[in-house]
């Protein structure tokens, strides 16, 4: 749908019901005939917690010395796809801090690994690897890569994301990158950032339809005590910030849905942190077609706090697997086969 930068700003500010349920059916009527009623399920494998940048967001950054680091070992990360496998799920995604203590012939060789056993589709979320080494990946077999621009405000993004080494991020090229080199690419946004303005985030809801990612992940934004988002942060005071709410999350969900029809949209973990009750219901019917389980061994799992109290933290893989997809079919929707990849160009039926 062609919604302009300033329409989507003033459905961001709209606080009236009434609209709010139109665009709540908009968003679900489009979900239906663009995407379907299956709903996609990738397992979520966080392989490391080791970071080696300061986010100011983020609870894993390297600065953070009361997690304890951990790095999942080959034969652990291809158990848990085989465990994904057994559910069946068609994607596993291989998530982490940026670790570049996992070098890049470890990944290949996993890749290979999982590609040889399975027939799984492989996402990646590792951060800002080289160009040589996100090659090497998809040389390896990975299919998609998951990387988020946080924020499309420069200068936000800069002060919550600083540079490593002198060197000033490009997510955004690296996001061309990964197109150029045949992967499905994912990006996306947190929502209510300190400094955000609702300009700023209608402007990241654009930049959605301009790189016409095929994937599109957006949460609200958690503090986390650890952080240096938490030490500076004030109550906001100013009208042109964006709350991190549970139902501003709804309405960014919904108008991504508009604005990228055809776009793989998970309800995510964020959310269901806002509200464990329904909040990944609400998520599926508010524009949503995809759910990322967590099958990261539970030891582990605690330490992957990039923000605090997590929804499904101590749940383990098999209690996730059966309570997610309880609830994707109460809501009536069906639990998707195959791997999920974006389907462009073809239009699903909604029966
Ligand atoms: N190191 C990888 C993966 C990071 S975790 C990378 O940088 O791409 C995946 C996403 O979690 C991040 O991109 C960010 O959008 C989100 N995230 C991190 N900290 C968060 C917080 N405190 N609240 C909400 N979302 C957060």
């Amino acid at each position: 749908m062609e919604l302009s930068i300033a329409s989507i700003e003033r459905w961001l500010r709209t606080e009236d019901e009434l609209e709010l349920q139109d665009l709540w059916l908009k968003a679900n009527k489009v979900r239906q005939t663009e995407v379907g009623e299956e709903v996609h399920l990738r397992g979520l494998i966080e392989i490391s917690n080791y970071c080696s940048r300061q986010c100011g967001y983020c609870g894993i950054n390297v600065s953070n010395s009361k997690i304890i680091r951990y790095r999942m070992s080959k034969t652990e990360i291809i158990e848990c796809a085989h465990k994904a496998k057994k559910f069946g799920y068609g994607t596993i995604v291989l998530q982490s801090g940026e670790d570049y203590g996992i070098a890049q012939k470890e990944i290949v060789k996993i890749i290979r690994q999982i590609k040889h056993e399975t027939d799984l589709a492989i996402t990646l979320s590792l951060g800002e690897r080289s160009f040589a080494d996100l090659l090497a990946f998809k040389k390896a077999g990975a299919d998609r890569y998951l990387i988020r621009f946080e924020t499309s405000d420069k200068k936000l993004f800069h002060k919550i994301h600083p540079p490593l080494q002198n060197k000033l991020s490009d997510r955004i090229k690296i996001l061309y990158e990964l197109r150029s080199l045949g992967y499905e690419i994912g990006s996306g946004v947190m929502i209510g950032i300190p400094g955000q303005t609702y300009k700023s985030l209608a402007e990241d809801i654009n930049l959605f339809r301009v790189l016409d990612l095929d994937m599109i992940g957006v949460g609200p934004y958690i503090l986390h005590p650890e952080t240096d988002l938490a030490k500076e942060y004030k109550k906001p005071i100013n009208v042109d910030q964006v709350p991190n709410s549970e139902s501003m999350t709804y309405k960014v969900l919904a108008l991504t849905r508009l604005v990228c029809p055809t776009a793989n949209i998970p309800s995510t973990t964020a959310l269901a942190t806002l509200n464990k009750k329904n909040g990944r219901e609400l998520g599926l019917s508010r524009g949503a077609n995809v759910i990322m389980p967590n099958i990261t061994p539970l030891k582990y799992r605690v330490n992957y706090e990039i923000y605090p109290n997590k929804a499904c933290l101590f749940e383990n893989a098999e209690d996730c697997n059966c309570c997610i997809k309880n609830r994707i079919e109460i809501i009536g929707r069906k639990v998707g086969k195959g791997k999920g990849e974006r389907k462009s160009h073809l239009k699903i039926s909604s029966n």
